[in-house]
């Protein structure tokens, strides 16, 4: 079939948008189905028309449907000096953003960090969960599931890593119980890939030797208690993904020179804001912005955007010691990934290769780079807003002019 032909025939919908990759290669495709919508629609779409990325590549396993991409602008900050068991020394870090002033803060960050001899990070857990819901006949039935799933763990473990060479099974906890449906949380460690799709797979091959030794039936292979892409205190208390925490001592004449403020001032708000705000507010976010670090590295490095909501739970704390700075943020689910996923499109793989943390077993590194980026980017919004800068910077960095 010509191209024009299959435009005319997806116009007419003698054809849909997913079948013309049947009959091109996914770079045409990709240009049919742009053209399509710009006659539809009658608009250009020049922009979204221009990338470098491999499409052929991505229409494998990252995209469906695709009509181009979308550009964002790439900023960098530091050098940021980290002491951390798996990244150590100085980085650049980058990050995808459209919101002014949010690369300017973060590099602040960096320099009053690395001045102060830089930021120390640790990983306190690593673990991605699937938990399905499973249905039985009463709640005695129910209990005898929990008691056969926890009895059988060591031929479970050996199902569900049957199915893949890096995935770890290293406990099914907790298994809740609501009358007669058992939600048991599978957790696994995922080596150096987020390991969504991986857990997935392996806890799909374990409930199918469920059903088959038991009476329970499986209702959903995944029910709200992994939890994926949403807020939920499960993961705060029990942590999913990679689970870090960073901190800092800035010395007093540095928050003084550089921040522009007290450490009295910075403890106090974040009291009044970060803990009674959120409080008051029945905010799950104990912190001022990790979400805006969060995604702008995510974007940049080719993470799951939608996992910037569990990455924006955590607690910032700041505490006044004789003048001096003590300040952590803590973070206790973060799902990110060196390998798989959208790690290997190519403006991602840069990304991560600024890092130096592309690849197989990298992924603690990447994780120390990202709670120490976060800490950067608390650090110089907090003192801002201590100072009474915020306004300031984002009328000089953001703000639309009138035409
Ligand atoms: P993936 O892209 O399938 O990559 C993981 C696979 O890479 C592993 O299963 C592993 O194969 C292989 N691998 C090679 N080197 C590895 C290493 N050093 N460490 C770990 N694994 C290595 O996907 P994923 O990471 O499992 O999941 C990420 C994707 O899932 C994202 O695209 C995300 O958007 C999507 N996602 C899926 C769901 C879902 O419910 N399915 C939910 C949210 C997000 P072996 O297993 O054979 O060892």
């Amino acid at each position: 079939m010509q191209k024009d032909d299959a435009i005319k025939k997806l116009g007419n919908g003698e054809i849909k948008l997913y079948e013309i990759d049947k009959l091109f290669s996914s770079t045409d495709a990709t240009n049919i189905r742009r053209e399509h919508i710009k006659r539809i629609k009658g608009i250009s779409l020049e922009n979204i028309s221009k990338y470098s990325l491999n499409m052929e590549k991505a229409s494998q396993k990252n995209i469906e449907n695709s009509i181009g991409t979308v550009q964002i602008p790439l900023g960098v900050t530091g050098p940021l000096k980290i002491s951390g068991k798996h990244a150590n020394g100085e980085f650049h870090i980058p990050i995808a953003t459209s919101e002014g002033a949010l690369v300017a803060s973060v590099n602040r960050g960096c320099s009053v960090i690395s001045k102060s001899g830089g930021v120390n990070t640790v990983i306190i857990a690593d673990k991605m969960t699937r938990a399905p819901v499973i249905q039985t006949n009463s709640i005695q039935e129910s209990l005898k599931l929990k008691n056969w799933i926890e009895n059988n763990f060591s031929r479970l473990k050996e199902v569900a890593e049957s199915t893949t060479s890096h995935g770890k099974l290293i406990k099914i906890d907790p298994i809740l119980i609501a009358g007669n449906y058992v939600y048991p949380r599978f957790n696994y460690s995922a080596g150096d890939s987020m390991g969504m799709n991986m857990v997935t797979i392996a806890t799909e091959k374990v409930l199918e030797l469920l059903e088959k030794e038991t009476d329970a039936d499986v209702v959903s292979l995944s029910a709200n208690v992994c939890v994926d892409k949403k807020p939920a205190y499960m993961n705060i208390i029990e942590g999913r993904g990679k689970s870090l925490m960073a901190d800092v001592l800035i010395p007093k004449e540095i928050v003084k020179d550089k921040l522009k403020t007290t450490a009295k001032s910075i403890e106090h708000v974040n009291t009044v804001k970060n803990l009674i705000g959120s409080a008051i507010s029945g905010s799950m976010g104990f912190n001022a912005h990790y979400a805006n670090i969060i995604g702008g590295l995510f974007l940049a490095t080719g993470q799951d955007i939608a996992h910037v909501v569990e990455g924006s739970l955590g607690i910032t704390t700041a505490e006044n010691r004789d003048g001096d700075l003590y300040f952590s943020v803590n973070i206790p689910d973060l799902p990110i990934a060196t390998v798989g996923g959208g790690t290997s499109l190519e403006t991602a793989r840069e990304s991560l290769e600024i890092l130096g943390v592309y690849g197989s077993g990298k992924v603690e590194k990447f994780g120390e780079i990202v709670i120490a980026t976060v800490l950067a980017g608390e650090l110089s919004l907090m003192a801002a807003l201590s100072a009474g800068h915020l306004a300031k910077a984002h009328k000089t960095h953001g703000r639309t002019n009138s035409q």
